[in-house]
Formats: structure tokens, sequence, C-alpha cells
């Protein structure tokens, strides 16, 4: 079961995913309003916390939600030491975590942040600022653009159309409501310093 919390200054998506059958949750993002995230997942046993990525408007409540569950926070070494964020353990590339019935995936998608990574469940991904409906996240140097292009062209964009992509801010789109423009946009010539708040149009 896949819960959206928009919370804090940027409604920033907070995701509760929860086994129904053992109880057991996930908390994706404690971005802020730990009141709203702790009642959310009252009765459920907390398994991990974990961050698509370490930008501040991700990290708000992740000091009080850890706190107070206790449960041990994942994250990609690669953020962990850009942003100074002490983990409990890593998020790597092909790692699958199992909570009650229910597994996901970590896929790494570096170019956001160094260590940004999109988690999959089954049909349906979520992808942090990786991407968003209609382009990808900020890139902070012509460098990352690159690779968050690459990640995209290796990642999300070999999956099923009909894969739903639940970003870090806003609403859900799918891998083929996103192509037309991606693939229209790979085909251009683009200028080699691109970078920043990038859209495929
Ligand atoms: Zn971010
Ligand atoms: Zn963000």
């Amino acid at each position: 079961m896949l819960t959206k919390l928009a919370v804090g200054p940027y409604d920033t998506n907070c995701y509760l995913l929860t086994c129904p059958i053992s109880g057991e949750s996930i908390i994706v993002d404690p971005a802020a309003e730990a009141g709203r995230i702790l009642q959310e997942v009252e009765g459920t046993t907390v398994k991990h916390i974990l961050l698509t990525h370490a930008h501040l408007d991700h990290v708000g409540a992740l000091a009080e939600v850890r706190e107070t569950t206790g449960a041990p926070l994942g994250i990609h070494p690669a953020d962990a030491r850009h942003f100074g964020v002490e983990a409990d353990f890593n998020l790597a590339d092909g790692d699958v975590l199992e909570w009650g019935d229910c597994q996901l995936r970590v896929v790494h998608t570096p170019g956001h942040t160094p260590g940004s990574v999109c988690l999959i469940l089954d049909g349906r991904v979520l992808v942090g600022d990786t991407i968003f409906p209609g382009g990808p996240g900020h890139s902070a140097s012509p460098e990352a653009f690159e690779q968050i292009l690459a990640a995209l062209q290796k990642g999300v964009f070999t999956w099923p159309d009909e894969t739903e992509l639940y970003p870090g801010h806003g609403a859900a789109t799918t891998v083929g409501q996103e192509r037309p423009a991606f693939e229209a946009f790979l085909r251009k010539p683009r200028p080699d310093e691109l970078c920043g708040d990038v859209t495929w149009e």
C-alpha cells in the first residue's frame, strides 16, 4: 500500500509503504511535519526509513522520525558522503529490500544529486527528484545534467510504458506519458552547457 503525504513549504512528497499482511512499513523521504508522518504510520512497525536523496527539502523530519521510530536509515553512500548524513545501511544499485510480503529494488540514478536513487515497487517507482512530468529534476552542472540523461536512458525509459512514476514533488506520471517528449528532446541538438531546470520542450 502506497500513501503519499505532501509536507513542508516545498510540498515534498513523503511516501509510506505499508505491507497490509504483516503491518510493516517503510517511510521514504520524511521531509517535514514529523507529527503527520508518525500519525500515518501509527499501528505499523516501521522497518526502514529511506531517502531518495539527501537534499534539505527531503530530510526536515528525518531526525524526529528516526528518533521516534528507531528504524534504521538507508541512503546511497554517494549522498551520505556528499551531504554528511550518517546512515545505518547503504542503498546500492540492485539492492532488494523486503518488508512483510513486499519488496522493492534500488536503482542508482545519479545527476540531481550524486547518490539519487529510484525505488521500484511492482509497476510503481518512487523517483525522487530525478524526473517530473515534463522534465528531469534540477541539475547543478552540465555534467550533472548529462548524468541524469544517461540514468534516464539506462533506467526509467527502459521500463514499460504503464510504469507509474511517483516524484518527490507534485503529481505522478507514467513512463509512457513522458516518453514522446523525452525522445523528441534526445533527437534535437542541445547546447553543451545545458543544465539547471531543464524541460523536454
Ligand atoms: Zn532534490
Ligand atoms: Zn526535492
